[in-house]
């Protein structure tokens, strides 16, 4: 099965092939590779896919580098059952591996596993049946015969659609001549999913900015090997066509392009603009791909036969046979952070990725994160920056809704301002985006006659009425009811009160207000992708007036008629215990109010705040992003926070409180004394509760430059036994502080 190669360990050297053992990483949480005794007979090398027994399983693994650990007798081992006939994984992807399972303190092997996300895939792809013309003419030849005839008298392959289809004739016309023995059968490779992008197909007229900033790229990607460049440019400023240059460059050269996009579902827009810049789309990589077509892009990028593809985080594990650019857009957002199982930030890991690799990446963001920001400060990375929109469109102008000053009528959710600002922009024809962070209709229901609120029956979070779905929800576990009539502790009829407002009962405020506009919630508990999709370019095409959305409508959609842009609570996540919380604000309602005037109209936004002197809603309305960064970065560094420090977060959960409390306090009982790190805690987390589950965390402080990574490894091995009822999440850089 294996492909021949010269560097192989397998039967061609001089000692008796069966008597090799090869490492093998195998989806365990073992800290190191297993051994196994290769066939003789089997060709396997460093990087190849395997399959082999583990218990009673067979499990796919990977053969991994020589072991240095100590040597087992391969007699005492059991085979590799077979290898697959893909291209192994290359020396720099298994050097990532490593490098990921060891910062993020995961087990190699589950790592390694996520590099093999589509098993079926490591086969090749099945042949399909084609025709090719082998001389002998039918005895009858219409016009329709003529047209495929000529078109196959060169002799060479067509699928029986293909050629139907490029002849201009109906399928019954090939098959009328496949019965006269017209055609031969052949089989032919699969055709590629996407055709290959072309760097000229469609060059745009930069401006001089622009142009500058892609010359910069451009360089990058000329000179070649590692380099970490950040364009830093306003929404709207088209950061996208500039990196798109660099990816041309990129192509030029023969090399593949690896997008990372937060939230790559839910931007068609995106596939699209890449389209008409390079003729065709590029190879999707996310969640809501059926399997079969994430087997394809997965072969077809290791096969290097898709040249760019367009992904989600987990896109970075894809083997690449010829990775030359990593684009990393909208750098700054929390969805590249996976907590679940290996806890990594595919932002710092396509860096790594990158380094490792010796090419460049480059970063985008219209409100990059400090650590970003301070990379550039530091030299480390090159900064490029665009100040304004394109085509001279102007920002949106800002003003702060004081809601002490200007409240909404009793039961209401929106200012007089806000009301008065969506009349007139629904006069004028043009649209306005509500924004709101919540979905359901309310976050918190109570009974007005006993004060019982409530709650979930595993989290310790309240239930959130979903009014259109007429159920009460848990937003951490999923757990849901019916919503009662009754109070269930006092038994009081009709006396439940919503408190607190989620976008539906927002979209109920607006439609007493402006019962003949067409409204439109987008939120991502009403419809899947698909449904989400043809909203936005309804949205697009200004079949709506007023949307009121979730953070779903913040990201990279383009909607030429919004003009106003309202956010209802700016103050939401000013104070969730976040060392990152001003930062994430900021980072918002910067991209939120940015969708409005990207058309070149006159926008607005208006921001809805208790706190209208807090930094963060000064920093906003003026503009002045670079103040505040300024002041953020200073605030940082005085608290020893990242990036000026590191911190790791440890979260201890079983079903017995008292068991988690205890296995939390001997970890840290186990903690080493070293210079630099200090653990605070253990401490119930806010989230106390999940899925019946107790969680105690705690939390380590590091100063820059010390080995956090030593520190918790010396910690689990001092530390109590492991043991099934525990389970202890370690999230290095963690973005999560529930
Ligand atoms: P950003 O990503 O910085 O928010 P985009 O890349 O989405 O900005 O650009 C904003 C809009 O301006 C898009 O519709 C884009 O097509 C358009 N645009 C930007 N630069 C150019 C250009 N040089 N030529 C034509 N259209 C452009
Ligand atoms: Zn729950």
């Amino acid at each position: 099965m294996g492909k021949d190669s010269s560097d192989l360990f397998g039967p061609l050297d001089s000692k008796p092939a069966s008597l090799r053992a090869v490492p093998v990483m195998v989806p365990l949480p073992a800290p190191t590779a297993y051994s196994y005794a290769v066939p003789e007979g089997m060709a396997v090398q460093p990087g190849s896919v395997v399959q082999v027994p583990l218990g009673p399983r067979q499990v796919i693994g990977v053969v991994w580098d020589e072991a240095t650990a100590d040597p087992v007798d391969p007699k005492k081992l059991r085979p590799l059952t077979l290898v697959f006939d893909c291209p192994p994984l290359s020396p720099d992807m298994r050097t990532f591996l490593d490098w990921v399972a060891s910062y993020t303190l995961s087990p190699p092997g589950y790592v390694a596993r996520m590099a093999l996300r589509a098993p079926a895939a490591l086969e090749p792809e099945p042949m399909v049946e084609g025709l090719r013309y082998c001389g002998v003419r039918p005895e009858r030849v219409t016009p329709a015969r003529q047209k495929v005839l000529e078109l196959a008298e060169d002799g060479l392959a067509w699928t029986r659609s293909g050629l139907a289809h490029a002849a201009g004739v109906s399928l019954s016309v090939v098959d009328g001549l496949i019965a006269q023995g017209t055609f031969e059968t052949v089989f032919l490779p699969p055709p590629p999913i996407v055709a290959l992008p072309d760097p000229e197909y469609r060059p745009p007229a930069l401006e001089v900015a622009q142009k500058e900033a892609a010359d910069e790229l451009f360089e990058a990607v000329e000179a070649g090997g590692f380099s970490v460049s950040l364009i830093d440019g306003v929404t709207g400023s088209g950061k996208t066509e500039v990196y798109f240059e660099a990816i041309a460059e990129t192509l030029r050269k023969g090399k593949q392009v690896l997008i990372l996009l937060p939230e790559i579902a839910l931007t068609a827009d995106f596939l699209e603009r890449f389209q008409d810049r390079f003729g065709s789309k590029p190879g999707e990589w996310h969640s809501d791909l059926s399997s079969r077509m994430r087997e394809k892009v997965w072969r077809q990028a290791t096969t290097g036969e898709i040249r760019v593809v367009a992904g989600a985080r987990s896109a970075l594990f894809l083997p690449f046979d010829n990775l030359g650019l990593i684009i990393v857009d909208e750098e700054h957002d929390p969805a590249f952070k996976q907590e679940d199982r290996v806890f990594y930030n595919a932002r710092d890991m396509a860096v790594v990725r990158a380094r490792i690799s010796d090419i460049p990446v480059v970063l985008a963001s219209a409100t990059p994160s400090v650590e970003s920001q301070v990379n550039c400060l530091q030299g480390r990375y090159r900064r490029i920056h665009l100040p304004t929109r394109f085509a001279g469109a102007a920002l949106p102008d800002l003003h702060l809704v004081d809601m002490r000053r200007h409240p909404p009528e009793r039961g209401g959710f929106l200012s007089p301002v806000m009301l008065r600002g969506m009349k007139k922009t629904l006069e004028r024809g043009e649209q306005s985006l509500l924004f709101l962070n919540r979905r359901g209709y309310a976050p918190l229901t109570l009974c007005r006659v006993c004060g019982h609120r409530f709650q979930c029956p595993q989290c310790s979070s309240w239930l959130v009425e979903h009014r259109f779905r007429g159920q009460i929800q848990c937003h951490q576990c999923g757990y849901s009811e019916p919503t009662p009539n009754a109070c269930p502790e006092c038994g009081t009829l009709d006396h439940l009160v919503a408190c607190g407002p989620g976008v539906e009962r927002i979209a109920e405020e607006v439609e007493k207000h402006f019962p003949d506009a067409r409204t439109l919630v987008l939120s991502s508990d009403l419809g899947g992708v698909k449904r989400l999709r043809l909203e936005f370019e309804a949205v697009a095409k200004g079949e709506a007036d007023i949307v009121i959305g979730t953070q779903l409508v913040a990201k990279g959609h383009n909607f030429p008629l919004m003009t106003l842009v309202g956010i209802i609570d700016a103050d939401i996540g000013l104070s969730n215990g976040d060392p990152r919380a001003a930062e994430r604000t900021f980072q918002l309602l910067s991209q939120v109010t940015g969708r409005a005037g990207r058309s070149g109209r006159k926008s607005h936004g208006l921001v809805q705040t208790f706190q209208p002197q807090h930094p963060v809603m000064q920093a906003l309305v003026s503009g002045d992003a670079a103040a505040f960064y300024e002041r953020e970065i200073a605030e940082r560094e005085r608290a020893l926070l990242p990036p000026f420090g590191r911190l790791a977060s440890i979260i201890v959960s079983a079903d017995n409180r008292a068991e988690a409390e205890t296995h939390a306090r001997q970890l840290r009982q186990a903690a080493p004394v070293t210079d630099g790190i200090s653990i605070m805690g253990p401490a119930e987390a806010p989230l106390a509760l999940i899925r019946g589950r107790h969680r105690f965390r705690l939390l380590v402080h590091g100063r820059r430059g010390s080995d956090m990574q030593a520190f918790l490894r010396q910690m689990a091995i001092n530390g109590p036994k492991e043991r099934k009822t525990i389970q202890v999440q370690v999230d290095v850089d963690p973005q999560s502080f529930l």
